[in-house]
């Protein structure tokens, strides 16, 4: 089983079925209850959401499955604050240790913020959900991480909380999802996002690069933001989940080769600048922000990354 953990952006949520709920009056129940679900009164939403979970052929089931496992953790949780920045949330009979579960969040999150010079203006709250949302009925039982008001919050497994080291990973991997969607301004595109949580959670860039050379396949961006979506209810679509994870890694290992973390830090900081130069750059590359972004860095566009990177790992 490979371990994935994935990043659930707002509007992902709210299309998530890709059904225009705005279309039907009917939806009124759904949309309310997404409301407090982005408030994180999860209860609440998980009371208004009950009822329609199963409308629209059951397209709306993935994200009633997000809300349950938040909800029913909500039930049975206590919270405390680790920092001023960072609240932990844990069910008693299910965590004992919360002491150091905490404490090695708290450790996971302040490396992340140090490397990316993140400054924490944005709270966070971090949740290890209930044992029972850790099923193959939930999509995201690797963990995740939503945008939320008035905190942003990640959702960790439980079963992570036996192993020290792997608690610390995930914890990593989803805080690096909020640095990149604040610094960023939700402007990364998916593989860069991924990418950054893989390099901080400690993913080896050499193995990444040797599973997708192994692979013999490259996918171009478009087909990388695709491979991130898929449903991972559905155990044949892993893989390839997998080699899209393995590609981002050797795609920001190959941006940390060149500039470090400093590199990083440039690039999530140029993505939503507004500059005069940055302006000028955007017509110039007559591209994405990501692509201007890149260019103000490294001196090349995502296109000219993914050419790079290949040929750095070998695999063209
Ligand atoms: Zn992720």
């Amino acid at each position: 089983m490979p371990s994935l953990v994935q990043h659930i952006p707002m509007a992902s949520l709210g299309s998530i079925a890709g059904v225009h709920l705005d279309l039907d009056p009917g939806a009124t129940a759904w949309r309310a209850a997404m409301e407090l679900y982005y408030e994180d009164k999860v209860e609440g939403a998980f009371e208004i959401a009950g009822p329609s979970a199963g409308a629209y052929h059951g397209s709306l089931l993935r994200t009633y499955r997000l809300i349950e496992g938040e909800a029913r953790t909500r039930r049975a949780s206590r919270r405390y604050r680790l920092a001023s920045w960072l609240e932990f949330e844990w069910v008693p009979e299910e965590v004992p240790d919360h002491a150091a579960a905490g404490q090695a969040v708290l450790e996971a999150a302040s490396a992340v913020s140090t490397r990316l010079k993140w400054d924490r203006h944005e709270s966070t709250l971090a949740t290890v959900l209930v044992a029972e949302a850790d099923a193959d009925w939930n999509d995201s039982r690797y963990g995740y991480c939503v945008d939320k008001v008035p905190y942003d919050k990640i959702c960790l497994p439980q079963v992570v909380c036996a192993d020290p080291a792997e608690l610390s990973r995930v914890a990593a991997h989803e805080f690096a999802h909020v640095v990149v969607l604040n610094m960023g301004q939700k402007l990364a595109p998916h593989w860069l996002d991924e990418g950054i949580a893989c390099l901080m959670e400690g993913r080896v860039v050499a193995r990444a690069a040797k599973q997708t050379v192994q692979r013999g396949q490259w996918l171009s961006p478009l087909q990388m933001g695709g491979a991130f979506e898929v449903d991972r209810r559905d155990p044949a679509n892993l893989e390839g989940v997998g080699a899209a994870y393995d590609q981002a890694t050797v795609l920001v290992g190959y941006l940390h080769s060149l500039a470090a973390d400093q590199g990083l830090v440039d690039l999530l900081t140029a993505l939503p600048d507004h500059s005069r130069w940055m302006d000028v750059l955007m017509t110039l590359v007559k591209g994405k922000p990501v692509d201007a972004a890149l260019h103000h860095v490294y001196g090349f566009d995502e296109g000219g990354l993914f050419a790079k990177a290949a040929g750095w790992i070998g695999a063209t």
